[in-house]
């Protein structure tokens, strides 16, 4: 007999995960196949070459899970599958596979925003993990990723208003380039944490972008800041610039690594904390590879205990992309009734909460690139908007 089980995939960008989960927010079993070994070597990543890793390590990854779960495909009862953002290489891989085995095994399929599995990976539970409450509503969500940064309200299941977001660099690229400023290699996120925890003194002092009352995020003058005070103290000690291979000494790169970590920490919280009470939140969920940062897990901990409210951070591996968060999201979205077609097809760029719209929520910009980024964006929604079962 049939056991059930939802299977997830994900591979919006440079890792294969695939998990299978029982009822709706249980993992039993999860495999993740990391590019992070074949993308270091150019210090980011080669979408033709992720998208052939995906094909490559798809199969052997179901393989593991299902044995891993001493399942069949026979158990699979549901299947979903991220759907984007993303690189569109990469997850068509994930999506027709998804699809092929829909079909096949003739159970539901629905297709998954990766970042409502980010928020979503907040609800899971580990195969041997007690029972606890779910995240109570209303809650503020941060998402921080490699790709994305930003800050929502949920008063309910699936639905999002947008309170702010990243107007440059999201918080883990921000972290990626600075990383390789300091010579510490590919991804920065957890190489920059390694270095900041070695940190001998004081972190140095950098930057912090407020952008006033708003929620919205900006790291571009952190990273600025960051060059230029590397690039003059490489010049200074005759040493070449940081792109030859100019590296300054551990102490300096420790300093600067906890100062650039600090200046992120500081305003992911600050506002995050600050928008949870400003909504009445009970509760602050964060996800994203970033969440996976020491520092920022601690500062967010002290916050939302003073404050009173509860604060789900998952396991590091759960922040970092996985299938079982997309599992996580697309149960959800399974019990609200949905199913895909086989015609779903792929989005690369799909924001989960818009800008405009919502009440309340902020007002689009009119003018320059940002603005015709959001138009773009609009208008690649509209297009996919028939393509998407929703
Ligand atoms: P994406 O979905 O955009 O691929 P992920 O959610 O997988 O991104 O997160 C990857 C990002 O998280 C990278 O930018 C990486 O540098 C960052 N990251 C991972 N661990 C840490 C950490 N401990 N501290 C800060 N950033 C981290
Ligand atoms: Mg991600």
């Amino acid at each position: 007999m049939s056991r059930g089980l939802l299977l997830a995939i994900e591979s919006s960008c440079d890792e294969t995960g695939v998990a299978l989960l029982d009822g709706s927010r249980r993992i039993v079993a999860e495999a993740v196949a990391s590019q992070v070994a074949l993308h270091a070597g150019t210090g980011g990543i080669v979408p033709e070459l992720a998208a052939r890793a995906h094909l490559r390590w798809i199969d052997p990854a179901l393989d593991e899970v299902l044995a891993a779960a001493g399942a069949t495909l026979a158990d699979v009862g549901a299947v979903a599958a991220t759907a984007g953002p993303g690189l569109a290489g990469s997850l068509l891989v994930g999506l027709s596979y998804g699809k092929a085995l829909a079909w096949a095994l003739d159970v539901p399929l629905v297709g998954v925003n990766h970042l409502e599995g980010h928020l979503y990976a907040a609800w899971l539970l580990d195969p041997g993990e007690a029972e606890r409450p779910e995240p109570p509503f209303p809650l503020v969500a941060l998402v921080v990723s490699g790709g994305h940064t930003f800050l929502v309200e949920m008063r309910d299941h699936l639905a999002y208003r947008l309170l702010g977001e990243t107007v440059d660099d999201a918080a883990g690229e921000a972290f990626d380039k600075a990383g390789r400023l300091l010579g510490l290699g590919y991804p920065g996120g957890p190489a920059i944490a390694r270095a900041a925890e070695a940190a001998p003194g004081r972190p140095e002092r950098l930057p912090r972008a407020w952008l006033g009352a708003s929620y919205d995020f900006s790291f571009s003058g952190l990273k600025t800041a960051l060059r230029r005070l590397v690039e003059a103290e490489l010049a200074a000690a005759g040493l070449p610039p940081a792109e030859e291979g100019g590296r300054l000494p551990a102490g300096r790169v420790a300093a600067l690594a906890a100062g650039f970590q600090a200046s992120v920490v500081d305003v992911l919280a600050t506002k995050t904390l600050r928008a949870a009470e400003d909504v009445g939140a009970r509760a602050i969920v964060v996800g994203g590879g970033v969440a996976s940062n020491a520092a920022l897990r601690a500062r967010l901990a002290a916050g939302a205990g003073a404050l009173g409210v509860d604060l789900v951070i998952p396991r590091p591996g759960l922040c970092t992309d996985n299938g079982a968060m997309i599992g996580a999201a697309g149960a959800r979205r399974l019990a609200a009734g949905e199913r895909a077609g086989l015609d779903l097809g792929v989005r690369a760029a799909w924001p989960l909460a818009r800008p405009a719209g919502a009440p309340g929520s902020r007002r689009p910009p009119t003018r320059g690139a940002t603005a015709r980024a959001y138009a773009a964006l609009r208008d690649a929604e509209a297009d996919a908007a028939g393509k998407v079962a929703r």
